[in-house]
């Protein structure tokens, strides 16, 4: 019944209530698997750039 979500960074897909971190970012939220995959992303983000690694929002 829980949809599954996809963490960004790994590519995991995982259930909401198991994330590690969650995040929220333009309004949606992303779920990481585990704290790694989270500060990995934080540090692949100088600013913006988790746009280039987070999935493109629909409808844009
Ligand atoms: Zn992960």
């Amino acid at each position: 019944m829980a949809d599954k979500v996809k963490d960004p960074v790994c590519g995991m897909m995982i259930r909401p209530e198991d994330a590690a971190a969650t995040e929220e970012h333009e309004g949606r939220t992303f779920y990481f698997c585990s704290h790694g995959c989270h500060n990995r992303r934080a540090a692949l983000t100088p600013r913006d750039g988790c746009r280039s690694i987070l999935p493109p929002v629909p409808g844009r």
